[in-house]
This record gives structure tokens, C-alpha cells and sequence, in this order.
């Protein structure tokens, strides 16, 4: 195998980390081990931690888990990945592995529901206690740093509203007070940005989204620096944190040709969202990639590109009006999740889930994923659907 892995680009880490063919006979990908009892060859060794190999049961990992968190570990530039069984248990395991009852964790307002009610419902019970900050605070977070604040949770841009955060300037001030920054890194695949190359503590994807990229699997990673590594696989391992081997093998897959498929998403969805603006039923466009957008200064500073989703804003339709949009659209599904292959377009709303403050637009919000299929085919789906809203 390549003898220099420092330093390479992008595509040469998603195209060759984690791979090492000619330990396995020269075939290209790794193998696929199910495992869950692995067999000790003698007492003595049974007998001694210190002779055991990495691999000694199932659910400590086995080559196959080993080599889809290397290539993850290189693809955010950390130290360790640890796999999980979903985004969300991602989410929830980062942040239990640094808590204590006690804590007090500060968490964007704009972030990915779950997570919210993770903590609101669930951490909160045991004595953590989580307040929510205006997604744009930037280094104003430090007038809500306590003595107790042992995690700020970002994420940008935000699920939903798709606010950008000058998440380089609240690590700033997180590490003059030792605490722990974590960002949910989903939307930009862990390739158009690097949230430990900023300093963070932790990069968590729900690799659901791009880099398993067809729909067809759940995973979670928390790529995490040396100060970090230790805790967060101890913690998954107590919390059971499990992945199955062939969900492992697809995300895998996945990622080989995720660098290629994130161009493609952002050069369609730059497109569409272009084409939204110019519509008279679209009140406003909610993507980091327009000049306009109020994040688009820190964006172009911190990512290298822009993956498919976003948001638009437009005027209220009556609910039969959207429905006649919405139950006919060719191409676009509606359903959650995204990041895979096909286009999606659901209607949110932002407003009720919010506490620190107000999504205070008027109109009907859309989430939009831009897919690979042919963007004029695209454009003409969404074409067709606003003039069915017109009608109705
Ligand atoms: C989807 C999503 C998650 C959760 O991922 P699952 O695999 O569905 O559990 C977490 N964070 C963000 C930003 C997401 O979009």
C-alpha cells in the first residue's frame, strides 16, 4: 500500500483509506467478517488481557468495523473513530461520554430535532441540564459559559433553517475554559469541512446521509482528537454501541464515490436553488452558497463546498394546495432522512421546536435534497408541482 498516507488529498483518502488489499489476498475491498464469538487458541492466552489480540469479541469490533473508522479517521483528519448504530446514537454517545450529573451542556437552537429532544427528554433526568443559544452567537457564546459548561454542541448549517455558525469562534472561546466542542458535521459528508482542523473535539456524522449515500443503511461516527478518543469508545462500548457487518460493508461502499456524488449534489442544488429564487411562489432561499444568504461570508471562510440540502421559504399555501403540489411529484420523494442518490422535498416547520429563538419567517418552509438525476428534469418536477399549487 501507499507508504505516504499523509497528506493526500480528499479523493485519494475516500478511494483507498481503510483498504489494504494485499492483506487479503489482493482483493480490493475488505472483507466482510461476521463475528460475535472469536476463539482463543490456548488457556494461557485466554487467560492473559495482554495476549489478546484488538480483535477478541464481536462487539469490541473486528477488521471490517476497524477499516471503514480508519478511512472515516483520515477522511476528518482525527486521531480515532468510533462506529455507531445510527446518526442520532452518534449524537447521544458524544455527548454522554462527557457528561456528568452536573453538567451543563450549550447546544445550538438550530439543531437536528432528535438531538434536542435527546436532551431535553432524556439527558435531562439525569441531572444535566442543556440551554439552547441563537445559532449565530459566534464569540458572544462566552457570556453563557458556566463553571459547570462541559460541552458546546454545534451544528451548521442548522437542520431546517440552515443558519451557518462561526463555529471557529466558539471553539476559540470553549478551549480558554476547557470544554468540550462537538459539531454534528452531517451535512457537509466530513469532506467539505473539518471541524478538528478548527480545534473541535469531535466530529459527528450521521453517515446515513452521504457517505452510505443510497438510502439503504443507518450509521454513526464520532471522529474524535487524542484528548477524546478514549472516552467516547469506552462509552460506546458500555452503552452496547453496536454496528452490523453489512451495514458497515455499504457505508463503506458509500464512501468511495461520495467525494464525486457531493460535487454533483452541489452543483444541481446551487442550480435549483438558483432557479427557486427566480419563482414567484418562493419567498426566500435558504442556502449557505448564495451570496445573499446571511452565512455565506463564513461558509465560503470555512467549507469547500456545499452538499445538496437546503431550504426554501413560500408564501402559505392552503393544506390542499400543497397537497396537490406535493402528491404528484415525479422525481421528488417526501420522506426523512436524505443524502442518498434521489432528490426529497418535505414540508417543515422550524417554529414551534425552537426556545432560544424565533424562526420568525411567514410562509410555508420546504427542506429540499437535491439529487444526481438530471437537474432540468428537476427543475420541470418542481415546475409542474407549483403550477398544481396554483390551481388547487
Ligand atoms: C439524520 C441526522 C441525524 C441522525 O441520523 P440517523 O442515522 O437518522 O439517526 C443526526 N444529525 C443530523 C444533522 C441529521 O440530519
Amino acid at each position: 500500500m501507499a507508504s505516504n498516507t499523509k497528506n493526500r488529498h480528499d479523493d485519494t483518502v475516500l478511494t483507498h483509506a481503510g483498504r489494504k488489499p494485499f492483506e487479503n489476498k489482493g482483493i480490493v475491498n475488505p472483507p466482510v467478517y461476521h463475528a460475535s464469538t472469536i476463539l482463543f487458541p490456548t488457556l494461557e492466552v485466554y487467560n492473559n488481557p495482554a495476549a489478546h489480540t484488538d480483535v477478541f469479541y464481536g462487539r469490541r469490533g473486528t477488521p471490517t468495523t476497524f477499516a471503514f473508522a480508519d478511512a472515516v479517521t483520515e477522511l476528518e483528519r482525527a486521531h480515532g473513530t468510533v462506529l455507531t448504530s445510527c446518526g442520532l446514537s452518534a449524537v447521544t454517545t458524544a455527548v454522554l461520554s462527557v457528561t456528568e450529573a452536573g453538567s451543563h451542556v450549550l447546544m445550538t437552537d438550530s439543531v437536528y430535532g432528535p438531538s434536542r429532544n435527546f436532551m431535553s427528554k432524556f439527558l435531562s433526568r439525569f441531572g444535566v441540564e442543556v440551554e439552547y443559544y441563537d445559532p449565530t452567537i459566534g464569540s458572544e457564546i462566552s457570556s453563557l459559559i458556566r463553571d459547570t459548561t462541559k460541552v458546546i454542541f454545534m451544528e451548521a448549517p442548522g437542520s431546517w433553517t440552515f443558519e451557518m455558525q462561526d463555529i471557529p469562534a466558539i471553539i476559540t472561546k470553549a478551549k480558554k475554559h476547557n470544554i468540550v466542542t462537538i459539531v454534528d458535521n452531517t451535512w457537509a459528508g466530513g469532506y467539505f469541512f473539518k471541524p478538528l482542523e478548527h480545534g473541535a473535539d469531535m466530529s459527528v456524522q450521521a453517515a446515513t446521509k452521504y457517505i452510505v449515500g443510497h438510502s439503504d443503511a443507518l450509521m454513526g461516527t464520532i471522529a474524535c482528537n487524542e484528548a477524546t478518543y478514549k472516552k467516547v469508545d469506552e462509552a460506546a462500548y458500555l452503552l452496547g454501541n453496536n454496528v452490523g457487518p453489512d451495514d458497515v460493508y455499504l457505508a463503506a461502499r458509500g464512501m468511495r464515490s461520495m467525494g464525486t456524488r457531493l460535487r454533483q449534489h452541489q452543483e444541481n442544488g446551487i442550480k435549483v436553488a438558483n432557479w427557486l429564487k427566480s419563482r414567484p411562489e418562493v419567498k426566500q432561499v435558504l442556502h449557505p452558497a448564495l451570496p445573499e444568504d446571511p452565512g455565506h461570508e463564513i461558509w465560503k471562510r470555512d467549507f469547500t463546498g456545499a452538499s445538496g440540502l437546503f431550504g426554501f421559504i413560500m408564501e402559505q399555501p392552503s393544506t390542499n394546495a400543497l397537497a396537490n403540489m406535493m402528491d404528484h411529484m415525479d422525481y421528488f420523494g417526501m420522506g426523512f432522512s436524505w443524502g442518498g442518490f434521489e432528490s426529497l422535498l418535505i414540508p417543515v416547520d422550524p417554529r414551534p421546536i425552537r426556545t432560544a429563538t424565533n424562526w420568525e419567517v411567514e410562509g410555508q418552509t420546504m427542506r429540499i435534497h437535491i439529487g444526481l438525476e438530471d437537474v432540468d428534469d428537476l427543475i420541470a418536477d418542481l415546475e409542474a408541482g407549483f403550477e398544481r399549487l396554483k390551481q388547487a
